[in-house]
């Protein structure tokens, strides 16, 4: 992979760094993970020095990873919210200020890189673009293809804090006093059907050889 010959620094790590944890922690070189990085690097150092900064990320693909790779914001601690918008962009900001920086995927620019705008629009069939000239292609652009800017929030700079907690009177779970007197699962809402008897501890799922 061509990464021109001195070594480059995202989110600072060296990129061979930043690309093998990629690797490791999401499975593969994924394009928008290696793109998220490029951006999770620019919004922080838009971002004074040691600012506690929380993210908004508006896609749910790959995104969110690169956050949790490269700040200390993940889902399980709060410092991030996920957004369902398949939009490829994401703010970092300081949540006592609410004021951050937000960077994205820019249409316009990317038109100047066509293999990239062809894999972003999903206009060329995946065996058209080899991973590894999509790869070339976004170390070779970098901020290129993207653009950022200063943001105030408006919304979702609150950490959620937790609500009130009940014991299910049905299953005897706790759950968020907020769903009402039965949890969710119990008001026939929940995502699954409990299949038999309940499991104890010595039972498994994989059958003994
Ligand atoms: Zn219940």
């Amino acid at each position: 992979m061509r990464a021109g010959k001195r070594v480059i620094f995202l989110c600072g790590r060296p990129l061979e760094e930043c690309l093998n944890a990629i690797e490791q922690f999401h499975g593969w070189k994924a394009p928008g993970m290696v793109l998220g990085v490029f951006m999770v690097d620019w919004a922080l150092e838009r971002l004074p020095p040691g600012i506690e900064a929380d993210a908004v990320v508006e896609t749910r693909h790959c995104l969110p990873d690169a956050v949790q790779l490269f700040t200390p914001c993940t889902v399980g601690n709060g410092w991030m919210k996920v957004l369902n918008w398949d939009k490829f962009a994401l703010s970092l900001f300081d949540r006592r200020k609410k004021n951050g920086f937000r960077v994205w995927f820019d249409l316009q620019k990317a038109q100047r890189v066509p293999e990239l705008y062809q894999w972003f629009m999903r206009t060329v069939p995946k065996k058209g673009l080899p991973l590894e000239t999509l790869l070339d292609r976004i170390l070779e652009a970098g901020r290129e293809v993207l653009s950022a800017g200063p943001v105030s929030m408006t919304d979702l700079y609150q950490r959620h804090k937790k609500s009130g907690i009940r014991v299910c009177p049905e299953c005897g779970e706790a759950y968020a006093a907020a769903q009402g007197t039965i949890c969710r699962s119990c008001n026939g809402k929940g995502y699954y059907r409990l299949e038999d008897d309940r499991d104890d501890a010595s039972s498994s799922l994989v059958d003994p050889p």
